[in-house]
Protein backbone atom coordinates (compact mmCIF):
# COMPACT_ATOMS: atom_id res chain seq x y z
CA UNK A 1 0.00 0.00 0.00
CA UNK A 2 1.03 3.54 -1.03
CA UNK A 3 2.59 5.19 2.33
CA UNK A 4 1.16 8.49 3.58
CA UNK A 5 1.90 11.73 5.19
CA UNK A 6 -0.23 13.09 7.98
CA UNK A 7 1.13 16.53 10.13
CA UNK A 8 0.38 16.97 13.88
CA UNK A 9 -1.90 20.00 14.36
CA UNK A 10 -0.71 22.68 16.24
CA UNK A 11 -2.48 24.45 18.76
CA UNK A 12 -3.80 27.85 17.22
CA UNK A 13 -2.42 31.10 17.89
CA UNK A 14 0.00 30.39 21.36
CA UNK A 15 1.12 33.44 23.22
CA UNK A 16 4.64 34.25 22.14
CA UNK A 17 5.27 34.05 25.51
CA UNK A 18 4.09 30.49 25.45
CA UNK A 19 6.15 29.72 22.41
CA UNK A 20 9.35 30.72 23.64
CA UNK A 21 9.03 28.90 27.06
CA UNK A 22 8.63 26.34 25.24
CA UNK A 23 11.64 26.48 23.26
CA UNK A 24 13.82 27.65 26.37
CA UNK A 25 12.46 24.23 28.31
CA UNK A 26 13.05 22.09 25.66
CA UNK A 27 9.96 19.78 26.52
CA UNK A 28 8.90 19.07 23.16
CA UNK A 29 5.74 20.09 22.93
CA UNK A 30 5.32 20.69 19.25
CA UNK A 31 3.59 18.09 17.47
CA UNK A 32 5.90 15.96 15.63
CA UNK A 33 5.31 15.12 11.63
CA UNK A 34 4.06 11.27 11.36
CA UNK A 35 4.94 9.32 8.43
CA UNK A 36 4.29 5.52 7.66
CA UNK A 37 4.59 3.21 5.01
CA UNK A 38 3.47 -0.52 5.00
CA UNK A 39 4.71 -3.62 2.86
CA UNK A 40 4.46 -7.70 3.23
CA UNK A 41 3.31 -10.78 2.00
CA UNK A 42 0.91 -13.44 3.76
CA UNK A 43 0.12 -16.72 1.87
CA UNK A 44 -2.75 -17.46 3.15
CA UNK A 45 -4.53 -14.52 3.78
CA UNK A 46 -4.27 -14.51 7.39
CA UNK A 47 -2.07 -10.80 8.25
CA UNK A 48 -3.98 -7.73 8.25
CA UNK A 49 -2.77 -4.36 9.57
CA UNK A 50 -4.52 -1.23 10.68
CA UNK A 51 -3.10 2.70 9.87
CA UNK A 52 -5.35 5.17 10.90
CA UNK A 53 -3.08 8.20 11.56
CA UNK A 54 -5.83 10.72 11.93
CA UNK A 55 -7.51 9.71 15.26
CA UNK A 56 -9.24 12.55 17.42
CA UNK A 57 -9.25 12.36 21.16
CA UNK A 58 -11.51 15.00 21.12
CA UNK A 59 -14.31 15.00 18.98
CA UNK A 60 -14.14 18.33 16.23
CA UNK A 61 -9.91 19.22 18.17
CA UNK A 62 -7.75 18.57 15.96
CA UNK A 63 -4.82 19.61 18.49
CA UNK A 64 -5.87 16.27 20.30
CA UNK A 65 -5.11 14.12 17.37
CA UNK A 66 -3.10 10.53 17.66
CA UNK A 67 -1.91 8.14 15.67
CA UNK A 68 -2.82 4.19 15.70
CA UNK A 69 -1.39 1.57 13.72
CA UNK A 70 -1.70 -2.28 14.16
CA UNK A 71 -0.75 -5.87 13.00
CA UNK A 72 -2.74 -8.76 13.15
CA UNK A 73 -1.63 -11.84 12.52
CA UNK A 74 -4.28 -14.82 12.01
CA UNK A 75 -4.24 -17.99 12.73
CA UNK A 76 -6.50 -20.79 12.11
CA UNK A 77 -8.91 -18.80 9.67
CA UNK A 78 -9.06 -14.99 9.07
CA UNK A 79 -12.16 -14.05 10.73
CA UNK A 80 -10.43 -12.81 14.69
CA UNK A 81 -7.82 -10.70 12.74
CA UNK A 82 -10.43 -9.27 10.51
CA UNK A 83 -13.13 -8.47 13.88
CA UNK A 84 -9.92 -7.24 15.45
CA UNK A 85 -9.11 -4.90 12.73
CA UNK A 86 -12.45 -3.83 12.87
CA UNK A 87 -12.88 -3.48 16.42
CA UNK A 88 -10.01 -2.94 18.65
CA UNK A 89 -9.16 0.25 18.68
CA UNK A 90 -12.96 1.27 19.00
CA UNK A 91 -13.03 -0.78 21.86
CA UNK A 92 -10.11 0.70 23.21
CA UNK A 93 -11.51 4.15 23.11
CA UNK A 94 -14.76 2.98 24.82
CA UNK A 95 -12.60 1.90 27.77
CA UNK A 96 -11.00 5.73 28.23
CA UNK A 97 -12.99 8.30 30.46
CA UNK A 98 -14.35 11.31 28.62
CA UNK A 99 -13.30 14.96 29.28
CA UNK A 100 -9.92 14.24 30.72
CA UNK A 101 -6.76 15.97 29.64
CA UNK A 102 -4.20 14.75 27.01
CA UNK A 103 -2.03 14.23 30.33
CA UNK A 104 -4.69 11.59 32.04
CA UNK A 105 -5.54 9.92 28.52
CA UNK A 106 -2.22 8.80 28.31
CA UNK A 107 -2.38 7.86 31.70
CA UNK A 108 -5.43 5.92 31.26
CA UNK A 109 -4.43 4.36 28.23
CA UNK A 110 -2.54 1.03 29.09
CA UNK A 111 -6.07 0.14 31.25
CA UNK A 112 -8.03 1.30 27.93
CA UNK A 113 -5.92 -0.92 26.05
CA UNK A 114 -6.56 -3.95 28.38
CA UNK A 115 -9.87 -3.71 28.74
CA UNK A 116 -10.14 -3.24 24.81
CA UNK A 117 -8.37 -6.40 24.34
CA UNK A 118 -10.52 -8.34 26.74
CA UNK A 119 -13.56 -7.13 25.47
CA UNK A 120 -12.58 -7.34 21.76
CA UNK A 121 -11.48 -11.15 22.68
CA UNK A 122 -15.07 -11.17 24.76
CA UNK A 123 -17.11 -10.39 21.91
CA UNK A 124 -15.36 -12.48 19.24
CA UNK A 125 -15.88 -15.58 21.07
CA UNK A 126 -19.50 -15.09 21.09
CA UNK A 127 -19.37 -15.46 17.56
CA UNK A 128 -18.84 -18.78 18.12
CA UNK A 129 -15.94 -18.72 15.52
CA UNK A 130 -13.11 -20.49 16.42
CA UNK A 131 -10.12 -18.82 14.67
CA UNK A 132 -7.43 -16.67 16.53
CA UNK A 133 -4.89 -13.77 16.01
CA UNK A 134 -2.15 -11.61 17.71
CA UNK A 135 -2.29 -8.42 17.76
CA UNK A 136 0.17 -5.34 18.18
CA UNK A 137 -1.68 -1.96 18.53
CA UNK A 138 0.90 1.06 18.69
CA UNK A 139 -0.90 4.67 19.61
CA UNK A 140 1.47 7.55 18.80
CA UNK A 141 0.37 10.74 20.27
CA UNK A 142 3.02 13.42 19.79
CA UNK A 143 6.42 11.75 20.96
CA UNK A 144 4.45 9.54 23.22
CA UNK A 145 4.14 6.15 22.40
CA UNK A 146 2.05 3.24 23.69
CA UNK A 147 2.25 -0.65 22.64
CA UNK A 148 -0.37 -3.05 23.83
CA UNK A 149 0.54 -6.76 21.99
CA UNK A 150 -0.63 -10.12 22.51
CA UNK A 151 1.11 -13.25 20.69
CA UNK A 152 4.62 -13.03 18.37
CA UNK A 153 4.12 -9.80 16.24
CA UNK A 154 6.81 -7.24 17.13
CA UNK A 155 7.41 -3.43 17.61
CA UNK A 156 10.54 -2.20 17.89
CA UNK A 157 12.10 1.35 18.02
CA UNK A 158 15.03 2.58 16.74
CA UNK A 159 15.87 6.02 17.93
CA UNK A 160 18.76 8.62 16.45
CA UNK A 161 21.21 7.19 18.59
CA UNK A 162 21.23 3.77 16.50
CA UNK A 163 19.74 2.08 19.74
CA UNK A 164 17.21 -0.50 19.10
CA UNK A 165 14.79 -1.65 21.59
CA UNK A 166 12.07 -4.01 21.84
CA UNK A 167 8.78 -2.45 22.88
CA UNK A 168 6.51 -5.91 23.01
CA UNK A 169 7.32 -9.22 24.38
CA UNK A 170 6.93 -12.92 22.85
CA UNK A 171 4.20 -14.85 23.79
CA UNK A 172 5.19 -17.84 22.68
CA UNK A 173 5.76 -20.55 24.91
CA UNK A 174 9.10 -22.08 23.20
CA UNK A 175 10.46 -18.62 24.27
CA UNK A 176 8.78 -17.76 27.17
CA UNK A 177 8.93 -19.44 30.61
CA UNK A 178 6.48 -17.02 32.73
CA UNK A 179 3.91 -18.03 30.77
CA UNK A 180 4.62 -21.65 30.29
CA UNK A 181 3.85 -21.39 34.42
CA UNK A 182 1.45 -19.70 34.41
CA UNK A 183 -0.72 -21.81 31.63
CA UNK A 184 0.90 -25.40 33.65
CA UNK A 185 -0.76 -23.54 37.33
CA UNK A 186 -4.16 -22.49 35.43
CA UNK A 187 -4.87 -26.10 34.91
CA UNK A 188 -3.25 -26.57 31.12
CA UNK A 189 -0.48 -28.69 29.75
CA UNK A 190 2.24 -27.61 27.54
CA UNK A 191 4.17 -30.21 25.51
CA UNK A 192 5.23 -30.96 21.99
CA UNK A 193 3.30 -32.71 19.83
CA UNK A 194 3.35 -36.10 20.13
CA UNK A 195 3.90 -38.81 17.47
CA UNK A 196 2.76 -42.02 16.88
CA UNK A 197 6.21 -43.49 17.88
CA UNK A 198 6.12 -41.27 21.14
CA UNK A 199 8.55 -38.99 19.62
CA UNK A 200 8.25 -35.22 20.48
CA UNK A 201 7.98 -32.90 17.26
CA UNK A 202 7.35 -29.15 16.62
CA UNK A 203 7.79 -26.22 19.05
CA UNK A 204 5.97 -26.27 22.77
CA UNK A 205 2.18 -26.00 22.82
CA UNK A 206 -0.08 -25.75 25.04
CA UNK A 207 -3.25 -28.08 25.71
CA UNK A 208 -5.93 -28.15 25.04
CA UNK A 209 -6.42 -26.65 21.45
CA UNK A 210 -2.35 -27.54 20.74
CA UNK A 211 -0.96 -23.73 20.25
CA UNK A 212 2.61 -21.98 20.42
CA UNK A 213 0.75 -18.99 21.87
CA UNK A 214 -0.03 -18.23 25.36
CA UNK A 215 -1.40 -15.07 24.53
CA UNK A 216 -4.23 -14.05 21.34
CA UNK A 217 -7.70 -12.73 20.85
CA UNK A 218 -10.30 -15.21 19.89
CA UNK A 219 -9.14 -19.28 19.98
CA UNK A 220 -12.49 -20.42 21.22
CA UNK A 221 -11.47 -24.16 20.72
CA UNK A 222 -8.27 -23.54 23.33
CA UNK A 223 -8.14 -23.09 26.51
CA UNK A 224 -9.33 -20.57 28.40
CA UNK A 225 -5.83 -19.42 30.13
CA UNK A 226 -4.47 -18.36 26.15
CA UNK A 227 -5.46 -14.71 27.34
CA UNK A 228 -5.95 -11.87 25.48
CA UNK A 229 -4.60 -9.54 28.00
CA UNK A 230 -2.15 -7.66 26.50
CA UNK A 231 1.76 -6.65 27.55
CA UNK A 232 1.40 -2.90 27.24
CA UNK A 233 4.83 -0.24 27.21
CA UNK A 234 4.63 3.01 27.05
CA UNK A 235 7.93 5.40 26.34
CA UNK A 236 8.41 8.54 25.28
CA UNK A 237 10.71 9.70 22.59
CA UNK A 238 13.16 12.21 23.09
CA UNK A 239 12.57 15.53 20.78
CA UNK A 240 14.96 13.90 17.60
CA UNK A 241 11.67 11.43 17.51
CA UNK A 242 12.66 7.74 15.94
CA UNK A 243 11.20 4.89 14.13
CA UNK A 244 8.79 2.10 15.17
CA UNK A 245 8.94 -1.62 12.73
CA UNK A 246 5.66 -3.37 13.41
CA UNK A 247 5.84 -6.85 11.92
CA UNK A 248 4.69 -9.96 11.85
CA UNK A 249 6.51 -13.16 13.42
CA UNK A 250 7.57 -14.20 9.68
CA UNK A 251 9.92 -10.84 9.86
CA UNK A 252 11.38 -11.66 12.65
CA UNK A 253 12.11 -15.07 12.12
CA UNK A 254 13.91 -13.95 9.86
CA UNK A 255 15.81 -10.98 11.25
CA UNK A 256 16.84 -9.71 14.61
CA UNK A 257 15.91 -6.22 15.79
CA UNK A 258 18.61 -4.45 15.05
CA UNK A 259 19.35 -6.41 11.71
CA UNK A 260 15.51 -5.01 10.68
CA UNK A 261 16.76 -1.72 11.56
CA UNK A 262 19.67 -0.89 10.05
CA UNK A 263 18.65 -2.43 6.63
CA UNK A 264 15.87 0.31 6.02
CA UNK A 265 17.61 3.36 8.23
CA UNK A 266 17.54 6.66 5.95
CA UNK A 267 14.81 5.70 3.81
CA UNK A 268 11.16 7.18 3.62
CA UNK A 269 8.87 4.68 5.42
CA UNK A 270 7.59 3.16 2.43
CA UNK A 271 10.61 2.22 0.90
CA UNK A 272 11.92 0.85 4.29
CA UNK A 273 8.96 -1.31 5.01
CA UNK A 274 9.02 -2.78 1.33
CA UNK A 275 12.86 -3.19 2.58
CA UNK A 276 12.52 -5.05 5.44
CA UNK A 277 10.15 -7.19 4.05
CA UNK A 278 12.59 -8.16 1.04
CA UNK A 279 15.56 -8.64 3.36
CA UNK A 280 13.39 -11.06 6.08
CA UNK A 281 12.30 -12.94 2.15
CA UNK A 282 15.85 -13.18 1.24
CA UNK A 283 17.29 -14.42 4.35
CA UNK A 284 14.47 -17.40 4.93
CA UNK A 285 12.60 -17.60 1.51
CA UNK A 286 9.52 -17.55 3.06
CA UNK A 287 6.83 -15.41 1.98
CA UNK A 288 4.08 -16.02 4.44
CA UNK A 289 3.47 -14.07 7.66
CA UNK A 290 5.61 -10.96 6.94
CA UNK A 291 3.61 -7.93 7.46
CA UNK A 292 5.61 -5.25 7.92
CA UNK A 293 4.59 -1.08 9.04
CA UNK A 294 7.25 1.66 9.50
CA UNK A 295 6.01 4.40 11.55
CA UNK A 296 8.62 7.42 11.59
CA UNK A 297 8.23 9.98 14.38
CA UNK A 298 9.89 13.38 12.96
CA UNK A 299 10.20 16.54 14.92
CA UNK A 300 8.19 19.23 13.05
CA UNK A 301 11.17 21.66 13.11
CA UNK A 302 12.77 18.92 11.01
CA UNK A 303 13.58 18.31 7.34
CA UNK A 304 11.37 15.70 6.07
CA UNK A 305 13.17 12.71 5.99
CA UNK A 306 13.82 10.36 8.67
CA UNK A 307 14.90 11.37 11.99
CA UNK A 308 18.26 11.52 10.77
CA UNK A 309 18.98 8.16 10.87
CA UNK A 310 22.08 7.49 8.99
CA UNK A 311 22.59 4.37 7.09
CA UNK A 312 25.72 4.43 7.65
CA UNK A 313 25.40 4.50 11.43
CA UNK A 314 26.91 1.58 13.62
CA UNK A 315 28.28 -0.14 10.75
CA UNK A 316 30.69 -1.79 13.20
CA UNK A 317 28.09 -3.12 14.42
CA UNK A 318 27.14 -5.18 11.22
CA UNK A 319 30.09 -7.59 12.03
CA UNK A 320 28.50 -8.90 15.08
CA UNK A 321 25.11 -8.92 13.73
CA UNK A 322 23.70 -12.69 13.11
CA UNK A 323 21.13 -13.87 11.29
CA UNK A 324 17.50 -15.33 12.75
CA UNK A 325 15.50 -14.79 15.33
CA UNK A 326 17.51 -13.64 18.67
CA UNK A 327 16.53 -15.12 21.60
CA UNK A 328 14.34 -13.43 24.40
CA UNK A 329 16.60 -11.65 26.55
CA UNK A 330 18.67 -10.36 23.97
CA UNK A 331 17.49 -7.31 23.29
CA UNK A 332 16.21 -6.96 27.14
CA UNK A 333 13.42 -4.79 28.88
CA UNK A 334 14.15 -1.16 28.67
CA UNK A 335 14.83 0.29 31.99
CA UNK A 336 14.92 3.83 33.16
CA UNK A 337 19.14 3.79 33.14
CA UNK A 338 19.37 1.30 30.07
CA UNK A 339 21.26 2.82 27.46
CA UNK A 340 18.99 4.16 25.64
CA UNK A 341 19.75 7.82 24.75
CA UNK A 342 16.72 9.61 26.22
CA UNK A 343 13.79 7.61 25.51
CA UNK A 344 11.87 7.79 28.86
CA UNK A 345 10.22 4.80 29.68
CA UNK A 346 6.43 5.46 31.58
CA UNK A 347 4.64 2.68 32.11
CA UNK A 348 5.21 -0.90 31.44
CA UNK A 349 3.48 -4.25 32.69
CA UNK A 350 2.62 -7.68 31.17
CA UNK A 351 1.09 -9.52 34.03
CA UNK A 352 -2.15 -11.66 32.93
CA UNK A 353 -4.12 -10.86 36.03
CA UNK A 354 -6.99 -8.34 35.18
CA UNK A 355 -6.95 -7.21 38.82
CA UNK A 356 -2.92 -5.94 38.71
CA UNK A 357 -3.72 -4.61 35.00
CA UNK A 358 -7.26 -2.67 35.66
CA UNK A 359 -6.19 -0.94 38.91
CA UNK A 360 -7.81 -0.46 42.57
CA UNK A 361 -8.60 2.60 41.99
CA UNK A 362 -9.72 2.63 38.60
CA UNK A 363 -10.75 5.31 36.95
CA UNK A 364 -9.05 7.89 39.35
CA UNK A 365 -10.32 11.23 37.76
CA UNK A 366 -13.25 10.27 36.11
CA UNK A 367 -16.89 10.59 37.53
CA UNK A 368 -18.24 7.41 35.93
CA UNK A 369 -21.37 5.30 36.90
CA UNK A 370 -20.12 3.22 39.73
CA UNK A 371 -21.60 0.18 38.44
CA UNK A 372 -20.05 0.25 34.70
CA UNK A 373 -18.16 -2.56 33.77
CA UNK A 374 -14.12 -1.33 33.45
CA UNK A 375 -14.16 -4.23 30.80
CA UNK A 376 -17.03 -3.86 28.24
CA UNK A 377 -18.14 -0.51 30.08
CA UNK A 378 -22.12 -1.46 30.27
CA UNK A 379 -23.93 0.13 33.21
CA UNK A 380 -25.57 -2.51 35.15
CA UNK A 381 -28.09 -1.71 38.17
CA UNK A 382 -26.44 -3.10 41.26
CA UNK A 383 -29.59 -5.73 41.99
CA UNK A 384 -29.09 -7.07 38.80
CA UNK A 385 -24.82 -7.18 38.96
CA UNK A 386 -25.19 -8.81 42.72
CA UNK A 387 -27.71 -11.06 41.25
CA UNK A 388 -25.95 -12.15 37.73
CA UNK A 389 -23.19 -13.00 40.16
CA UNK A 390 -24.77 -15.19 42.49
CA UNK A 391 -26.03 -17.51 40.28
CA UNK A 392 -23.27 -19.28 39.23
CA UNK A 393 -24.34 -22.13 41.17
CA UNK A 394 -22.04 -25.05 41.15
CA UNK A 395 -20.23 -24.31 38.32
CA UNK A 396 -18.63 -20.66 40.61
CA UNK A 397 -15.67 -20.73 42.15
CA UNK A 398 -15.25 -20.11 45.76
CA UNK A 399 -15.82 -16.48 46.27
CA UNK A 400 -12.56 -14.82 46.13
CA UNK A 401 -11.78 -10.59 47.12
CA UNK A 402 -11.59 -8.81 43.96
CA UNK A 403 -9.55 -5.66 44.56
CA UNK A 404 -10.04 -4.01 41.11
CA UNK A 405 -12.79 -2.46 39.45
CA UNK A 406 -16.77 -2.98 38.91
CA UNK A 407 -17.07 -6.01 36.32
CA UNK A 408 -20.17 -7.70 35.31
CA UNK A 409 -20.98 -10.82 35.66
CA UNK A 410 -19.66 -11.69 32.47
CA UNK A 411 -16.42 -10.13 32.81
CA UNK A 412 -15.68 -11.80 35.85
CA UNK A 413 -16.83 -15.07 34.46
CA UNK A 414 -13.69 -14.40 31.57
CA UNK A 415 -11.39 -13.17 34.26
CA UNK A 416 -12.49 -16.28 36.56
CA UNK A 417 -11.78 -18.47 33.43
CA UNK A 418 -8.29 -17.18 32.59
CA UNK A 419 -6.78 -17.47 35.82
CA UNK A 420 -8.15 -21.38 35.63
CA UNK A 421 -10.55 -20.91 38.42
CA UNK A 422 -13.71 -21.88 36.15
CA UNK A 423 -14.53 -21.92 32.52
CA UNK A 424 -17.29 -19.18 31.26
CA UNK A 425 -18.14 -21.55 28.24
CA UNK A 426 -19.59 -24.24 29.82
CA UNK A 427 -23.35 -24.55 30.82
CA UNK A 428 -23.29 -27.22 32.85
CA UNK A 429 -21.85 -27.87 35.62
CA UNK A 430 -19.76 -31.25 34.63
CA UNK A 431 -16.24 -30.33 34.72
CA UNK A 432 -15.38 -30.61 30.71
CA UNK A 433 -12.81 -28.51 30.71
CA UNK A 434 -10.52 -30.97 33.07
CA UNK A 435 -11.64 -33.77 31.34
CA UNK A 436 -10.07 -32.22 27.84
CA UNK A 437 -7.29 -31.34 29.99
CA UNK A 438 -6.15 -35.22 30.70
CA UNK A 439 -2.75 -35.05 29.22
CA UNK A 440 -2.76 -38.55 27.65
CA UNK A 441 -5.82 -37.31 25.67
CA UNK A 442 -4.72 -34.81 23.04
CA UNK A 443 -6.51 -34.06 20.26
CA UNK A 444 -6.00 -35.41 16.40
CA UNK A 445 -5.01 -32.14 15.49
CA UNK A 446 -3.23 -29.18 16.23
CA UNK A 447 -2.86 -25.81 15.25
CA UNK A 448 -0.28 -24.21 13.27
CA UNK A 449 2.21 -22.18 15.15
CA UNK A 450 0.98 -18.88 13.61
ZN1 LIG B 1 -18.37 -6.45 31.40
Amino acid sequence: MAGAATEGKLSPALPLATLIGRELRGDGSERPIVRYGHSGFAKRGEDYFLVNPDCLRVPGDPSSAFSVFAVFDGHNGVSAAVFSKEKLLEHVMSAVPQGISREDWLQALPRALVAGFVKTDIDFQRKGETSGTTATLVVVDGFTVTVASVGDSRCILDTQGGEVSLLTVDHRLEENAEERERITASGGEVSRLNLCGGQEVGPLRCWPGGLCLSRSIGDTDVGEFIVPIPHVKQVKLPNTGGRLIIASDGIWDALSSETAAQACRGLPAELAAKLVVKQALKTSGLKDDTTCVVVDIIPSDHCSTPPALSPKRNQNKLKSLIFGRRSHSSVGKLSKSASLGSVEEIFEEGSAMLEERLGRNFPSKANLPPFRCAVCQVDQEPFEGLMMDNVGGCCSAPSTPWGGPYLCSDCRKKKDAMEGKRSSRSTTCSPASTEQIGGSNKPGFYQQCR
